[in-house]
């Protein structure tokens, strides 16, 4: 079991130190998904951090929602707001 500085997750964009546990997997704490630390998505990380919002400016790899309300511990999750109401 190994430690990863500056991970991050492909799907709520949460920065963190990740666990690489025995499949070589980094789950994320928030949401449970998989997540990343290669130069790329430290990159993308980085420029969270520094104010980028825009998905392109980012480099993220896939369509979503608007990077909106990030923030390092909790991501931001749009897709997961679940409840039907
Ligand atoms: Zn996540
Ligand atoms: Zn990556």
């Amino acid at each position: 079991m190994s430690l990863r500085p500056d991970c991050l997750c492909n799907d709520c964009l949460a920065g963190f130190v990740g666990i690489v546990d025995s499949n070589g997997v980094i789950a994320c704490p928030q949401c449970g998904g998989e997540s990343c630390d290669c130069e790329g998505c430290q990159l993308t990380l980085h420029r969270l951090r520094a104010g980028e919002r825009d998905r392109k400016a980012l480099g993220l790899r896939y369509p979503g929602n608007e990077v909106t309300n990030w923030t390092e511990v909790e991501g931001c999750m749009p897709l997961r707001q679940g409840a039907e109401s």
